[in-house]
This record gives structure tokens, sequence and C-alpha cells, in this order.
């Protein structure tokens, strides 16, 4: 008998958990919120889409589940199969962009990859209920009854790929953790994740625009993250890919109502031995051997901020303002004061615990035929393409199993 499958939520992971368990052979309905699904896709990588990464990186991702389930559920799908899908199977070609090792559409327009996979769907005649937002989902004998408004949907097995609780425009409500809750589960506690800081007042409001690559700590208790890269100052805080990827630390630190997470940076690729051998060596004034490195609005405030006068000679540099202005070069305390939430936080971190469902087919341990797949799951990874990585082989996990009906591993 065919396999009847609901799929809840045409996003990433939702579509291609749909594609999936269609073309394993069951009977597909795609129930979507918004009228046109795949939001998220259209707005990632700023219009262009970060489809994948060129290179995984499973320790960067974050997560309350062990580092090893998080690494077997992303690579179930390996990268290189990943790509080969998208370049051979959906036809949208991908192109690197070797600075950043991101893969993008070799088109550059987001939209290509959606309608891919949208056309897809519509191709093996995945039935697509879109517009439609799903209120219940409640087991019946044998199965699970899928409630909307006055309609209902019964079936074998139901695919939750509802996604999280960032940009709410794209449809996103957290419907998914609800699901979970009331199957049983544990719903790791969320939070913004991949988001700007902010800084109330915010003593560097006057060097918003300026932009370059740094390294970036943030640390609290025992959690710590790292990355290098782009660095935004913004009329409200700090913003761009190095910030986004600490941002998790900073934020549940304030979740958890501790101290605010210490939050570091290092401006140039020089570390403290060669800025103090460079600033021994020097000729000429201070400011202009840091703006030699860095854009000179922000060298002369780092110099301000080391208590050095801006007219300073290196070689009247004293011992002392020499070793405060190495800290405000390569580990400048970031004055911090909140973040900007959900509303343009690119993943959400939390959600349903990765130990509750079976590794090989995401099938909940709690409630036989439920499957979750996607950023309801309790694991993003960095900026980068690694968490349309992570929905593309959730997705593809889940969908297969609902269609072959097998739960257990
Ligand atoms: C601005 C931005 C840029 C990003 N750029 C990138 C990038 O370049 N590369 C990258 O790897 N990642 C990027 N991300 C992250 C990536 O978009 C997400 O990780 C990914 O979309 C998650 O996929 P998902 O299918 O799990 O969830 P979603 O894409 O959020 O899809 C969930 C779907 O479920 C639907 N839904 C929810 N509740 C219901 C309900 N009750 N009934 C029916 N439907 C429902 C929603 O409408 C939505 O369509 C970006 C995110 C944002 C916000």
């Amino acid at each position: 008998m065919t396999t009847r499958v609901a799929v809840i939520g045409a996003g990433a992971a939702g579509l291609i958990a749909a594609i999936t368990a269609r073309e394993a052979g069951a009977e597909v309905t795609l129930v979507e919120r918004t009228s046109d699904g795949g939001r998220k896709i259209l707005i990632s990588g700023g219009g262009r889409c970060n489809v994948l990464p060129s290179v995984s990186a499973p320790a960067r991702f974050v997560s309350e589940a062990s580092a090893t389930l998080v690494r077997a559920m992303l690579h179930a799908w390996p990268l290189h199969e990943q790509r080969r899908y998208f370049e051979d199977e959906l036809g949208v070609p991908l192109a690197l962009e070797a600075e950043s090792g991101k893969l993008f559409p070799a088109s550059n327009r987001a939209r290509d990859v959606r309608d891919a996979l949208v056309q897809r769907a519509r191709d093996l005649d995945v039935a697509r209920w879109f517009g439609t937002a799903v209120d219940a989902v409640t087991p019946i004998d044998g199965g699970w009854r899928v409630a909307m408004g006055s309609r209902h949907l019964d079936v074998d097995r139901v695919v939750v790929a509802t996604g999280g609780l960032s940009v709410a425009s794209t449809g996103s409500t957290g419907f998914g953790f609800d699901v979970a809750t009331t199957a049983g589960h544990t719903v790791h506690s969320r939070y913004a994740a991949l988001t700007p800081l902010t800084a109330s007042p915010h003593p560097h409001a006057d060097l918003a625009g300026i932009s370059l690559d740094v390294g970036i700590e943030a640390r609290s208790g025992r959690e710590r993250a790292s990355s290098q890269g782009g660095f935004l100052f913004t009329h409200r805080g700090y913003s761009g890919p190095a910030v986004l990827d600490v941002s998790h630390v900073a934020v549940r630190s304030l979740q958890a109502g501790g101290p605010p997470a210490e939050v570091r940076v290092q401006w140039t690729s020089l570390d403290a031995a060669a800025w103090t051998a460079r600033l021994q060596s020097a000729r000429g004034q201070v400011l202009s051997a840091v703006a030699g490195e860095i854009p000179e609005r922000l060298a002369a405030r780092l110099v301000e901020v080391a208590g050095v006068p801006l007219d300073r000679l290196c070689v009247q540099l004293r011992r002392e303002e020499r070793t405060a202005l190495v800290e405000a070069l390569t580990s400048c305390p970031l004055p911090w004061t909140g973040h900007e939430g959900y509303r343009p936080a690119e993943v959400t971190g939390g959600g349903v615990a990765l130990d509750e469902v079976r590794r090989a087919t995401l099938e909940s341990r709690r409630a036989p035929g439920l499957h979750f797949c996607g950023e309801v799951l309790d694991a993003f990874g960095p900026i980068g393409g690694h968490n349309f990585q992570w929905a593309w082989s959730t997705g593809r996990t889940a969908g297969r199993a609902a269609a072959l009906g097998t739960g257990t591993s």
C-alpha cells in the first residue's frame, strides 16, 4: 500500500523532504502557510542564496547534542552529493566564491533555487496546499490527522519542517516546537542566533559604515565561540558575518540572566607580538602605523581608547601606552548591551532534542510516525551555507524515511 505522507512547511527542509518522499514512492501532501513557500531561500545570501559551503564544518555547529550525532545527521547526505543534486538533478549550476568558500547559484539569483525546488515538487505531482496553515497534528488510529481550520488530512506519517522563529514574515511561528512539546519531546530553549549585536549607549556609533575583516571571540562561562571574517559597525551596534557567528554566546548570556558575555576583537591579522615589534621599530606617528592596517577613523578611535595622544610618535611611546594599544588592537573589548533578536536572525538556536529522534530516520522516539527536519531541530551552523546544508540533509533523511515507513534505527 502506498504510504501517505504530509510534509508541514515548504521551506528548504520541507521542499526536499516532499520531493524525496515522492521519489521514494509515497503519496505526498505539502502544506505551507505562505502562498508561495521557500521565502527564506528567497532572502538568503542577500538575495543570492548561499546554497552550500564548499567545505563541511560539523564541529562548528551548535547543539545540546553530541558532536558525533550532529555530524552523522549533517553528513547523512554527503556534501558532494548535495552539490551534484542541485547541479545535475535540479539544473541549478553552482559557482564557488573563492574568497569566502561559499557556493551560490551561478545566476546569483536565490529565486532560481526556490523555483527549481517548487517546480520539481510540481513535476512529481506532490499535492501542494499553499496558503494553508496547519493548526494541529494529532495521532489517530494507525496514523496522524493534520488539521487546518475546518479541513483535515489523514496520513500515515508526518514530516514537521516548520523552521524556527526567525524572520516571521517568512512564515515562521514556532509551530513545530508546539507539535514536538505535545508529542512529549524535550524542546531546548530557543534563542535568536546569527543576529546583530546592539550597544546602548553606542560609543562607536560615529563609526557606522566602517567594515573590515577581523578575528572575534565571545566568552560566557564555559561557552565560547570564535570567528574570522567581515565586521561592520552599524548605527545601533555591530553586524557582519563574524559578529553573527558569535552572537549566540552573547544572546544566551543575557537569556541566562548572568553577566553579559565578553566579546573581544582582533582588528588585524597581526598578533600582539607582531604589533609590539612593529610599534617598537616604526618611525613616525603611532596613528600612521595603526592606520596602515585599518581604516583611519577606527585607528584614531583605538589609539584614543588606549589613552595614547593622537600626535604621539612611535619612538616616544611609553611601555604602558604600547601595552594598552597592543591590547586595543588585538584583544579589544567590544562594548555591547543587547541584540536585534529574531527579526533579522538567520536562524533559531535550540529546538527539538536530537537524541529524541532516530538518527537514521529522524523519526520521533516519542511519537512514531512523526519526523522532524531542518531548523526545528536543535542544531545550527555558522554563516556560509551550513544551515542550508543541514536543511537539505535532514529534509532528505526525513522525507525518505517517512516514505519507506522505516522508523527503527
Ligand atoms: C536573512 C536570512 C539569510 C539567510 N541566508 C542563508 C544562506 O545564505 N545560507 C544558508 O545556509 N542559510 C541561510 N539562512 C538560514 C536558512 O534560511 C535556514 O537555516 C533555512 O531556511 C531553514 O530551513 P527550514 O526549512 O528548516 O525552515 P524555513 O525555511 O523557515 O521553512 C519553514 C516553512 O514552514 C512554514 N510553516 C511554519 N509553520 C507552519 C504551519 N503551521 N503550517 C504550514 N506551514 C508552516 C513556513 O511558512 C516556512 O515556509 C538565512 C536566513 C535568513 C533569515
